[in-house]
C-alpha cells in the first residue's frame, strides 16, 4: 500500500474545503488498515479515518497526521431465516448497495436513495433520510478495535443507535475502524411510504410502488432540494444538512409555541416529528434571518434548501464555521434553542 504524502483533502469532500493531510493512505483490506496504523504508531501520527468525505468540515489547515481513507469493497449476498444478508465493505459508496439492494428486490433501505458517502460512514451516524434509518436494518457491524488491535463483530444493539447517533460518534468516538456492515434486508417488501414527501409523490397511485420507483421518487425528491451531488449544481457543495433537528423537552417545546405564537407563526408539525417532539431545524434558521438563497461572501444557505450551508466556490472552512456561529447565535437568541452540527469538524 502507498503512503502518499501532503495531501489536499479538499477534493476528497462534498464541501470542497479545508488544507492537506500530512499523510494519506487508502488500505483496501483489513491488513492493509493494520498496516496503515503501524505506521502511524510507529511516527506517533494522529489518525483520521476518511469515508466518502461527505459530512466533514476539514479546517484550513488539514490534518497533521494519518488520513485512512477506507476503500474495502465488495458486496456478498446469502439468504437467512427468509432475511437477505448483504455484506458490504466499508469503502463502497453506499447509493452503489442501495442500488443493488433495490434492484434485487430487498426493501429497507429505497428510502436511503442518494444519500451521498460509503458504506461505512452510515452506522456512524445512524444515516437517516424519508422515513427509514440504517439502524432498521444494520444486522451488525464489523470493525477494528484500536484500543486492542482487535477484529470485533458489533450487533446491532452494541452500535446504540439513535436519532443520527451510535457509539462511533459517541461514547465510543475514534475507538473503532468500520471495516464491513451487513444489513438484513426483506426479499420481495414494500416500500416504505411514510414519509410525506413521498406519500404527495404518490398520491392517487392505485398500487402500492415498487422498490425501483420509490428509490427514483427519492432521488428525484433529493435532486429538487440539492441533497443529491449533482454535477453543476452549486448548491450541493456541501455536507447536507448542517443541523440536527433538536428533540426538545416538553417545557422547552412549550416555550417555542409561545415564542411562535407571539410572531403569528406556527412551529412546523407532523407524526414524524411530533412523535419526539423534535422541531424543524431547517424552519429555525428560516424564521431566523437565513432564507433559501442567503449569501455571505463565499458561504451561504443553498436556494433550495435551508438547512444546508453551502460553499458558493472559493470558501475557507473558517467561512464556514462564522457563519455556522452566526446562525446558532440567531437561532438561540430568538427562540432559545441551541442547534447542534451535524458535519464532523477535523484539525481544529
Ligand atoms: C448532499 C448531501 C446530502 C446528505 N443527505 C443526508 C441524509 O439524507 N441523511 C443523513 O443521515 N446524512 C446525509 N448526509 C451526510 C452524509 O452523507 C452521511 O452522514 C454519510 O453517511 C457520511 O459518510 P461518509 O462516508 O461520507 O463519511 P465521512 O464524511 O467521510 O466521515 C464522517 C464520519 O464518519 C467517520 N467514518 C467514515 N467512515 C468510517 C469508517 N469506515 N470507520 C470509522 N469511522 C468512519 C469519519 O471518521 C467521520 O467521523 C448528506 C450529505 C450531503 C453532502
Amino acid at each position: 500500500m502507498i503512503i502518499l504524502e501532503n495531501v489536499p483533502l479538499a477534493p476528497l469532500t462534498t464541501f470542497k474545503v479545508g488544507g492537506p493531510a500530512d499523510y494519506l493512505a487508502e488500505p483496501k483490506t483489513a491488513t492493509e488498515v493494520v498496516e496503515a496504523i503501524q505506521f502511524a504508531r510507529s511516527r506517533n501520527l494522529l489518525l483520521f479515518v476518511l469515508g466518502g468525505g461527505s459530512n466533514l468540515v476539514i479546517s484550513d489547515a488539514g490534518w497533521s497526521g494519518l488520513a485512512l481513507k477506507i476503500a474495502i469493497s465488495g458486496i456478498d449476498e446469502r439468504n437467512e431465516n427468509g432475511k437477505t444478508l448483504f455484506e458490504v465493505g466499508a469503502g463502497e459508496e453506499w447509493d452503489r448497495f442501495v442500488a443493488r439492494a433495490v434492484a434485487r428486490n430487498c426493501a429497507g433501505v429505497e428510502c436511503l436513495s442518494g444519500i451521498p458517502g460509503s458504506v461505512g460512514g452510515t452506522p456512524v451516524q445512524n444515516v437517516g433520510a424519508y422515513g427509514q434509518e440504517v439502524a432498521e436494518t444494520i444486522a451488525s457491524v464489523l470493525a477494528l478495535d484500536l484500543r486492542d488491535g482487535q477484529i470485533r463483530e458489533l450487533c446491532a444493539q452494541a452500535c446504540g443507535f439513535r436519532y443520527r447517533t451510535s457509539i462511533f460518534n459517541t461514547s465510543e468516538s475514534g475507538r473503532f475502524i468500520i471495516l464491513r456492515v451487513t444489513y438484513a434486508l426483506t426479499p420481495g417488501g414494500e416500500p416504505r411510504i411514510q414519509y410525506p414527501d413521498l406519500k404527495r409523490h404518490f398520491a392517487g397511485f392505485q398500487q402500492t410502488p415498487s422498490l425501483t420507483s420509490a428509490r427514483e421518487a427519492v432521488r428525484r425528491i433529493r435532486a429538487s432540494k440539492a441533497m443529491l451531488i449533482t454535477p453543476g449544481d452549486e448548491d450541493c457543495r456541501s455536507a447536507g444538512s448542517f443541523f440536527k433537528n433538536p428533540v426538545l423537552a416538553e417545557e422547552q417545546y412549550d416555550q417555542l409555541t409561545k415564542r411562535a405564537t407571539a410572531k403569528g407563526l406556527q412551529v412546523p408539525s407532523y407524526p414524524a416529528l411530533d412523535a419526539q417532539r423534535k422541531v424543524s431545524a431547517a424552519w429555525l434558521v428560516e424564521y431566523s434571518g437565513f432564507r433559501k438563497g442567503y449569501s455571505s461572501s463565499r458561504v451561504g444557505i443553498s436556494r433550495k434548501h435551508a438547512l444546508a450551508i453551502v460553499n458558493r466556490g472559493e470558501a475557507t472552512a473558517a467561512d464556514i464555521l462564522a457563519l455556522k456561529d452566526h446562525i446558532q447565535q440567531r437561532v438561540e437568541e430568538l427562540w432559545g434553542i441551541h442547534l447542534e452540527p451535524e458535519p464532523v469538524f477535523v484539525g481544529f
